[in-house]
Order: structure tokens, then sequence, then C-alpha cells
């Protein structure tokens, strides 16, 4: 609220709501006598005209009514499955970024719900990262009372993320009828492959060496197939503190068709703070250098590295196959 000549007025507003103790006031803002603090102790006969009030509105206030279930209003819920990217506010689209701030009810996982600002009115539900039906469950339960509901995953929500979860419980009742929306987002290999150069330039399979949802065995023939066509592959969910072999066993399979000096890119938290990208030999790689932020691309046999002038080292794949 501007002030100036209208300070007092303002002042006896806020007192009257009850609000007066929540109030901020900002003077000259930016400028060198800027002066800022609690409303309530601004000496009235001070306050110039480069003077505003700020009031926050109330955030998790016990006491402040929820939003109404806009099934009351007629209004149809749904719900939103929304990827936040790898990493960061930079590597979430516009599209998605609206969809947070429009949604009423916030349903994911504690570690990606942590990433979405808080903002006053909405419900959060952080939930552990293993119950992916229930949460899906959840998340539709609310719609279904009309509810706007957005469900966030990281990177992509696609890609071994929330979607297929949602969309699985939306093919059924009570469920069927319920609106789902799910938004693109930019999935880690992408980025990763961006922070190396080019290594996914031509084709390339993408592969979840987790086997908590898979048996090993579909992973391991996966990876000998992909292997064979000389594919670029994109390993999601290489390893974690209570899976640790996967990685080593990965790379046996794959010598079986791919030379030891194969470009690797190790891409860990990227675009996080402790972004980490590296280029080994497929022979080099080590178990013990992934973790649950790792992403791994690994070379087909066209895939090159070079060192450019300023000692960086890139990677790409080219688009033009040698003729057989
Ligand atoms: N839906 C996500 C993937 C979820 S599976 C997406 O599209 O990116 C979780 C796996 O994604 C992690 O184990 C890791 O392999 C990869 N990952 C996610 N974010 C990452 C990041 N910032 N840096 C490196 N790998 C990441």
């Amino acid at each position: 609220m501007k002030l100036g000549r209208t300070f007092p007025t303002v002042r006896r507003a806020l007192e009257r709501s009850g609000r007066l103790a929540d109030a901020r006031y900002v003077e000259r803002a930016t400028m060198s006598a800027e002066r800022t603090g609690s409303l309530g102790e601004v000496d009235p006969s001070s306050v110039p005209y480069f003077s505003v009030a700020v009031l926050p509105s109330r955030i998790d206030t016990p006491g402040t009514p929820d939003a109404p279930d806009a099934s009351a209003s007629g209004r149809p819920g749904e719900v939103v499955v929304v990827g936040l990217g790898p990493a960061g506010p930079l590597w979430l689209t516009p599209e998605a970024r609206g969809e947070l701030a429009a949604a009423e009810d916030l349903v994911g996982y504690t570690t990606y719900l942590d990433r979405v600002p808080v903002r006053p009115g909405q419900r959060r539900h952080p939930s552990d990262n293993k119950v992916e039906a229930e949460r899906a469950e959840f998340a539709l339960d609310l719609a279904r009372r009309g509810r706007r509901v957005a469900v966030v995953s990281s990177g992509d929500p696609g890609v071994f993320a929330m979607a297929t979860a949602v969309l699985e419980a939306a093919s059924e009742e009570p469920y069927r009828d319920v609106p789902v929306r799910v938004l693109p987002g930019m999935t880690a290999a992408h980025a990763a492959a961006a922070r190396a150069g080019a290594p996914l330039g031509h084709d390339y399979a993408v592969v979840s060496l987790s086997d908590r949802l898979k048996p090993w065995e579909v992973i391991a023939e996966r990876l000998r197939a992909a292997a064979a066509a000389d594919l670029v592959l994109a390993l999601y969910n290489p390893g974690s503190r209570s899976r640790v072999w996967q990685v080593g066993k990965a790379r046996e399979l794959l010598l079986e068709h791919r030379a030891p000096d194969t470009p690797v890119v190790l891409g860990r938290d990227i675009g996080g703070p402790e972004e980490s990208v590296r280029i080994i030999r497929l022979a080099d790689l080590d178990p013990a250098d992934v973790d649950m932020r790792t992403i791994l691309l690994i070379g087909s046999s066209q895939t090159r590295t070079a060192r450019r002038g300023d000692g960086t080292e890139i990677v790409w794949t080219p688009r033009r196959y040698p003729e057989g």
C-alpha cells in the first residue's frame, strides 16, 4: 500500500483488522536513505512520499481456514502431473510454474516439494519416495472432491516418475472421470548431455538400473540388446546406498560389446549446488562413483571426445553413421 499522507489511516485499518504486528514498512527502497522495519514502530510524522506498507498473506497460521473445496462451487477438480526439471528454477518450464502457482494442493516426495516455493492458501502433502500408488490415489481423491491438485516429480514426470502411477490409478474406478493432465519437463539425461556436449546426438536408449520394480534379468537383457545395437545409453538410477553392485554388472555386460575406452559421462547433481560432470572410459567406470543423484551416459562406437582450446573436454555422437 502506498503511504505518504495516508499513513495514519492505513495504520488504523491494520490495527482494527488485527494485522498491525505483521505489517512491514519500506521507505526509499534501494536509495541511500533506505529504511525498513515493522510498520507499527514507525513515527507517523516521519513518513515521506516514498514509502509503502507491505502486508504478507498468512502462511500456515493455525486457525486460518483452508480454501473451501471447489466441489461446493460445482467447479470440477483436476490432477496435473508436473515435472520440476533436474534441479533449480531455470529448468522449470513456465507452463509448470503456472500450474504450481494455480494448484490448491501439492502432492509429492518431500525432497521435490521442498523445491516448490511456499504459497499462502496452498496445502502441501509431502510423502515418502516409495508409496507412489498411494500418493497417486490420494491426489485423485482430492481432485474428486473438486480440488485442483499438482503432483510433483523431478525431471520429466513421465520418465521413471509419477505420471505412470497417476495414469494407472486414473484408468480405473472410482477415478476414471477425474481430469488428469501430464506436463512435459526437462529430463536429467538431456541436462547432463548438454553439460558434456551432445552425447545423445544420435540414436539412444534410456534404461533405469533400479531392480526394485523390475527383475535384474530384464535390465541385463535390455543392456545387452542396446549394447549389441550400438545405441548410446542413458542410465538412470545407477545406484544408491542400498544398491551398489548394479553399475559393476552393467559395465561388464557393456564391455562385451563396447571398447574399454568408450566415453562415459558421469553426471552428478546436474544443475544443483554439487554438480559435477566427468568424462571417463567405460573400463574405468567405478560403482563407488555413483549415487542416487548420478546419471550415466554411455557412448556408442561412434561417440567422440575432443579437448577444446580452453582445456575443456567435450563429447558428442555424430548424426552421420558410417556406411556398413
Ligand atoms: N523423472 C526424472 C527421473 C527420476 S529417476 C527425470 O526425468 O529426470 C531418478 C534418477 O534420475 C536419479 O537416480 C538420477 O539417475 C537421475 N537424476 C535426476 N536428477 C538428476 C540430476 N540433477 N543430476 C543427475 N542425475 C539426475
